[in-house]
């Protein structure tokens, strides 16, 4: 947890996470345990089909949570969708398509993430079919190198938002304990009172959180501008549906914030940014019109 200039506050957490309940290699006690001494304030024990239930564990809130998948050839769609903070668990079995998913994740006021829809090589007409899920992940580190591929959902989450859907968009590790590559490295920082499942889940549903692997950012509009302030990075880039912008980057050795004035013809910004080690920040989509 940090607190910012304002005085808020902002809790650490991993949204993703498989244990040896599932196909993870640690059992759930040691994988709260490498979270909470990285310093993470919540997670979410996210097995295959296995429900978890909430807990606090030596300090740190374990959301309710489960992964259920619907699907395995791509051209007919794959999906990974996360039940998170559920209230009890959704009534699923085996088989269930991915709207019924997410119905029954709603059902049980759980946040409903769509997860990695690159490497599940969703499309953007897969993904505007469905309706009412929360968010989606736009980077999930266990798909990266060394293990696998397509972590980075950008794309898709651009092509969708130009269509005008807004999901929350979250970074997490998904992680599975089979490199180190994937622990602790994307997580996402939300602004509440305090970490409760309550106050975290109030906070998801209204989008009072970032994404990132390292460098804070806080965007905010004003006006006609977006404005960011993060911590040093060398890249900041301003994501829109507006295709060529010639002013839509900035670089340097240590950047602190930048301004961008919204053009006529966009109707959303998002921003990037990505520091010296190559860690990225993700804020959520922000509506311009
Ligand atoms: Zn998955
Ligand atoms: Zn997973």
């Amino acid at each position: 947890m940090f607190i910012d200039r304002s005085g808020k506050k902002w809790w650490k957490g991993n949204l993703h996470l498989h244990t040896t309940v599932s196909d993870g290699r640690k059992d759930p006690e040691e994988a709260y345990r490498i979270y909470r001494e990285a310093g993470y304030d919540f997670i979410a024990r996210t097995d295959h089909w296995q429900y978890g239930t909430e807990q606090i564990a030596d300090g740190i809130l374990i959301l309710s949570g489960c992964e259920y998948d619907s699907g395995r050839i791509a051209s007919s769609g794959i999906y990974h969708i996360l039940s998170i903070a559920a209230s009890e668990e959704p009534e699923l079995t085996h088989g269930a398509g991915p709207q019924e998913i997410i119905d029954a994740i709603r059902r049980a006021d759980g946040y409903a993430v769509l997860a990695h829809p690159a490497w599940s090589l969703n499309t953007c007409e897969q993904m505007m079919a469905l309706t009412g899920y929360d968010a989606t992940e736009i980077f999930n580190s266990v798909s990266g190198f060394p293990h696998n591929c397509r972590p980075d959902s950008s794309l898709l989450v651009d092509q969708v938002a130009s269509r005008g859907r807004f999901p929350g968009l979250v970074a997490d590790d998904d992680v599975h304990f089979y490199t180190e590559s994937e622990v602790c490295r994307s997580y996402i920082f939300v602004q509440a009172e305090e970490c409760t499942r309550e106050a975290i889940l109030a906070s998801l549903r209204a989008k009072r959180y970032f994404a990132t692997q390292g460098p804070r950012l806080f965007v905010k509009k004003e006006d006609d501008r977006i404005v960011v302030e993060c911590d040093p990075v060398r890249q900041i880039v301003f994501y829109s549906d507006q295709a060529f912008i010639w002013d839509r980057t900035r670089s340097g050795e240590a950047l602190t914030g930048a301004v961008h004035r919204i053009h006529a013809n966009e109707t959303f910004v998002r921003v990037e940014v990505c520091d010296a080690e190559g860690r990225r920040g993700f804020s959520q989509i922000i509506p311009v019109r």
